[in-house]
């Protein structure tokens, strides 16, 4: 298994307090967006679809930290946008290791070898290299020849520098398992210290449509990989029993504020993937959000859905619940064959919602209300509050 033990213990131990207090609802990873601007625009990325001015702001140092006291959660996820074009991420890095959490930088890999002299190996840093395959497929993925190179060289070198180092493959309807286990082949040559992998989730703002996964075919596609990889030392960083809920043995409804998510717009609702309002703490997002419209099953852009962030949480949970079938599954690897668990049935679901322009607007109109900063506001007043908003971004 990709994940060590000290962190396993760290996060069980969290989350058997958070029982033990009887919390209902609880984070396990902060996802943390400082930024959404991108030095890629990959076709099936729904997260960079913004104007300039949003794409432009940052979350500051302060602004990262604030969220990681406030959220709690033992794990915190760095994720964007490109988060290495943040000129302050050595600080924020820093600053949550030194409260002792987890941190998972995800990271296209393109600035790394640039940049990684401003880190230092650490046991709870894990440089997350985004790979979705063999060179051919992952150049599709990110719609860029010679990225996958890029990204194979950073990984040695983070390895050679005594970095923990993971890549984290999202897989779309092209994938094919004989492919995927030659690539996962690849990457544990290479000495990952663990493979993320999760399906891609159906963005309604990627600018490619036809890729996506449905729950059927995710389902066989995980079983086709797992199945030639029983005896390979593949070592997943996803937990046993998420794994067996991709290969269809689990039938599990997601827990969206497991992985809550605080960018630029605020703490995002309801999840990582859906971006259908946003609260100003976290929390208010834990209180305000009617948590039962969302999720397989309650909601239509929900239906296809099996990505990590919404489903590690749910498999981590049952695994300190019953942790008989956690070990069960670790030990036997996911089930590859034979009848699946049962399909949540989607004929109660109620209609997608498109919000994605209005909170756009609203976006641009708050930024437009921001004081500039200092430094905007020594160059001199004569500029309007949506050339302020764009200063801010421009750091
Ligand atoms: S199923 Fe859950 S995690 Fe997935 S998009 Fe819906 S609310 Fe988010």
């Amino acid at each position: 298994m990709g994940i060590p033990l000290r962190q396993q213990i760290k996060v069980g131990a969290y989350v058997l307090r958070q029982h033990l207090r009887g919390r209902k609802r609880y984070p396990l990873v902060l996802m943390l967006e400082p930024l959404f601007r991108c030095n890629l625009a990959c076709a099936g990325c729904g997260k960079i679809d913004y104007p300039d001015p949003i794409l432009n702001k940052r979350l500051s140092v302060r602004e990262c930290l604030d969220a990681v006291d406030e959220c709690g959660a033992p794990v915190v996820a760095i994720a964007g946008g490109e988060p290495l074009l943040h000129k302050e991420m050595p600080e924020i890095v820093r600053g949550i290791l030194a409260r002792g959490k987890i941190v998972i930088l995800c990271t296209n890999a393109l600035l790394l070898e640039k940049r990684i002299g401003d880190y230092a190996p650490h046991p709870r840093f894990t440089w997350d290299i985004h790979l979705d395959g063999d060179r051919e497929q992952h150049d599709w993925a990110v719609s860029q020849k010679g990225v996958y190179d890029r990204a194979v060289s950073a990984l040695k070198l983070a390895k050679a520098k005594g970095f923990r180092t993971a890549i984290n493959a999202t897989l779309f309807n092209n994938a094919e398992p004989e492919r995927m286990a030659r690539f996962f082949d690849d990457v544990t040559a290479m000495g990952v210290d663990a493979i993320m992998v999760s399906p891609g989730y159906a963005y309604e703002r990627a600018p490619d449509q036809q890729h996506f996964l449905n729950r059927r075919k995710t389902k066989e596609l995980f079983r086709g990989i797992f199945a030639r990889g029983k005896g390979k030392g593949w070592r997943f960083g996803n937990s046993p029993l998420f794994l067996d809920f991709l290969a269809g043995n689990q039938r599990y409804h997601c827990t969206p504020w497991g992985n809550p998510t605080r960018n630029v717009f605020g703490w995002q609702r309801p999840c990582y993937l859906l971006g259908e309002g946003y609260a100003k703490s976290f929390t208010e997002l834990m209180e305000t959000t009617d948590w039962d419209r969302y999720g397989t099953g309650n909601y239509e852009k929900c239906a296809d859905c099996m990505v990590h962030s919404g489903f590690e949480a749910t498999a981590v949970v049952d695994a300190i619940k019953k942790p008989w079938k956690a070990v069960a599954a670790q030990l036997r690897g996911p089930k590859t064959e034979g009848g699946m668990a049962p399909e949540i049935p989607l004929d109660g679901q109620r209609p997608a919602e498109f919000v994605f322009s209005r909170h756009v607007q609203q976006a641009l109109a708050d930024m437009a209300h921001e004081p500039p900063p200092p430094t905007a506001r020594r160059r001199g007043a004569k500029h309007g509050g949506a050339a302020a908003a764009a200063t801010v971004a421009a750091k």
